[in-house]
């Protein structure tokens, strides 16, 4: 009697077990899809759009008459166009999510920028910068390409449409480039949107406003979605 008590005891005590690792296996799965889906949409390779905060860290880029660093400006921008590009649906990954650079000197960090590129191969690359020039007057922004890519060509079209739309004001077009390491050196369009010029008080002042920030990045949202609507017509 007590041996088939002890069995039974074992039997009931093996099934809890096997319940126990099949609830195991089915949370792990669930986690790695999680995960799946987290590098899928932050780093993945299947990435429609990527996403390129120039500068970082050490690096600040252009520095504002106001005292503005264009790295967290650019960083701030490329965030909130990820934001609204993730909930159209749109694939996004970003070469930089914080203030930091891709590596110690700025060769580097631009070599591993098109390294990432140039492995996810994504359809489209939006490089975030701001400009600057020697006569404080000078603003507006203003979208490059590279001169022989016709699919840069059309994407920096569409960007600088929509920005535009911002300021009636601004009368500057897209141009060609042939010198941008980014430009030369990536395989896939790539276009480079200068969103301002942080020489120029009062649009430098504009950019470190979030509302302003916010305009710029629904309007470069705006026209990379039309990008994407007409490239799979
Ligand atoms: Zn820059």
């Amino acid at each position: 009697m007590k041996e088939k008590i002890r069995s039974a005891a074992a039997a009931v005590l093996l099934t809890g077990l096997i319940l126990l690792c099949w609830q195991m296996s089915v949370k792990l799965r669930e986690t790695i899809e999680e995960g799946k889906e987290t590098f899928g949409s932050a780093g993945g390779s299947t990435s429609v759009i990527i996403l390129d905060p120039g500068h970082g860290g050490k690096d600040p880029g252009k520095i504002g008459v106001n005292g503005a660093e264009e790295k967290d400006i650019n960083l701030n921008i490329a965030l909130k166009i990820q934001g609204i590009l993730s909930e159209e649906g749109i694939s996004v990954s970003m070469t930089r999510t914080s203030d930091e650079r891709l590596a110690d000197s700025q060769v580097e960090d631009l070599r591993e920028r098109v390294d990432l590129i140039n492995k996810r191969r994504p359809l489209l690359v939006v490089s975030i910068h701001q400009n600057s020039y020697s006569d404080e007057s000078v603003k507006g922004s203003q979208v490059f390409y590279f001169k022989d890519s016709k699919e840069g060509e059309r994407a920096a079209g569409c960007i600088q449409n929509t920005l535009g739309k911002l300021d009636p004001d601004n009368t500057k077009q897209i141009k060609a480039n042939n010198t941008y390491y980014l430009l030369k050196n990536t395989e896939v369009p790539v276009i480079i949107a200068e969103c301002g010029f942080l020489s120029n008080y009062e649009e430098a002042e504009k950019l470190i406003s979030e509302e302003y920030q916010e305009e710029i990045a629904g309007a470069v949202a705006e026209g990379i979605t039309e990008y994407v609507r007409t490239s799979s017509e």
